[in-house]
């Protein structure tokens, strides 16, 4: 069946609300999620308000998903640091989670003042359920029995506290991890069966590249969740990584555009401005290449001479993930004298430290000569799901930067995207010389 984006679609009533005899007749829902920095002071609390309003008047049961005021999580993880810098990650979420309780309760008070109905809800109260990894738990269940009830009965808006949850078995609050009021976001849309999840944020969309770093770079209207994913997890800030996943797992369309558009200066009848992140099989003119997507925050680290044998990648790789630090790209050469080997790979910078001392420690049990590592270095990544159906897509980057002779310290591929490791100074380079080699710089 077909669902129209935009406006309510009053064609999708859901039979058994009928049934049920209810006077009101179940309406589209949609979900509103606000950053920070829309919701940095009351004003702009009050341009939300105004946001979620002009929904609610066209019809939509609408909840609403927001931030802390920006800089409230980062003040509120600051004092966790300086009351002690090794704390328990429990009362970590127990302070941290209650930026977003302000930010809903302010939310839900104007709301109220104009005259639209509105309850605020944390995390627990719904719940939102989640596992017990304290500071980055991960989202098990959403209950949106109750939202859906006072759709119904009051056309009540619902205002939820982003970024917490409620561990299950111990009953305390957890925390989702930095961002993660846009995977709250998404994941309330997949409960409550929203048409749509907006995110309103600073930047009216998701772009090519970094606007930045490439004036040309150009809004895309429409962007697979597959490729959104590599997107976010190779850099690029818009959302976090979970969200999109969740998305892409409950099918919800999820539209990225920006809070500071004038409430009032929306027309209801035309589309509004934004990037749709949806199934690529709606998305009817695929490029080859969509994004380009680039991050400075990487260390490499090359083990030299290491012993040529089996159970050695076992060997480097198993205490690094014991660490809980994530390794990235790959590369080990095929022995020439068949005894010893270099391996190289990278790290997040903030782990290169200690990543370099959990291999020391294990220097006798890996066995290899040195360790070399640099931190001035930079992952470009191009990503386009046409790259499953086209060769030779990479072999052209490759060109095209030693054209400007940037070299390559590393590669690796997947399906949809490929990802060089270069020094971090050529990085501005790489990514304007990508953008425009693929097409992608706006005319
Ligand atoms: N307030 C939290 C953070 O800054 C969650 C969010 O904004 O999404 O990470
Ligand atoms: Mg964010």
């Amino acid at each position: 069946m077909y669902t129209p984006l935009f406006g309510p679609a009053r064609n999708a009533i859901a039979p058994a609300a009928c049934y049920k005899g209810s006077r009101d007749v179940s309406m589209a829902r949609l979900v509103m999620k606000f950053g920070g920095t829309s919701v940095a002071d009351l004003d702009r609390i009050r341009n939300v308000a105004r946001h979620v309003k002009r929904e609610w008047d066209a019809g939509y049961d609408v909840a609403v998903v927001v931030s802390a005021m920006a800089g409230t999580t980062n003040q509120l993880v600051e004092w966790c640091r300086q009351a002690a810098m090794l704390h328990d990650t429990r009362e970590y979420d127990a302070v941290v989670a209650t930026g977003e309780e302000i930010t809903a309760g302010l939310l839900a008070i104007v709301l109220e003042g104009m005259g639209v109905e509105a309850r605020s809800w944390q995390g627990w109260q719904l719940p939102i359920l989640t596992d017990n990894a304290h500071g980055s738990a991960r989202i098990l269940e959403v209950n949106g029995e109750e939202l859906i009830k006072r759709f119904r009965e009051r056309k009540q808006v619902a205002v939820i506290a982003g970024f917490q949850g409620l561990h299950k078995e111990s009953g305390r609050i957890t925390t989702l991890g930095r961002g993660g009021s846009d995977t709250s976001a998404v994941a309330v849309a997949a409960a409550i069966k929203a048409e749509r999840c907006d995110i309103y944020t600073d930047v009216d969309g998701v772009y090519s590249t970094d606007p930045r770093v490439v004036p040309q770079a150009r809004r895309m209207d429409k962007i697979a969740y597959e490729e959104m994913l590599e997107l976010a997890s190779l850099g690029a800030k818009v959302m976090q990584v979970r969200s999109v996943e969740l998305g892409m797992m409950h099918n919800v369309p999820i539209f990225v555009r920006s809070s500071f558009e004038k409430p009032e200066d929306i027309d209801p009848k035309k589309p509004p401005s934004g990037t749709l992140i949806c199934d690529e099989s709606e998305i009817m003119e695929q490029q080859v290449v969509t994004g380009i997507a680039f991050s400075k925050d990487e260390a490499q680290i090359s083990i030299r001479r290491v012993q040529a044998k089996p159970g050695v990648a076992a060997a480097i790789f198993g205490p690094l993930a014991d660490a809980g630090i994530n390794v990235d790209m790959i590369v080990q050469n095929v022995s020439g004298d068949g005894a010893t080997t270099d391996l190289t790979f990278t790290v997040p910078s903030a782990d290169y430290e200690r990543a370099r001392v959990t291999l020391d420690k294990a220097k006798r049990a890996i066995g290899f000569e040195r360790l070399d590592g640099a931190t001035d270095v930079a992952k470009v990544s191009v990503i386009g799901i046409g790259m499953r159906s086209h060769a030779g897509v990479a072999a052209q980057a490759f060109k095209a930067l030693s054209e400007h002779q940037i070299n390559i310290l590393a590669i690796t591929t997947s399906e949809i995207k490929f990802s060089v490791l270069i020094k971090a100074a050529q990085t501005d380079l790489a990514v304007r010389t990508l953008h425009t080699l693929y097409g992608l710089d706006r005319a």
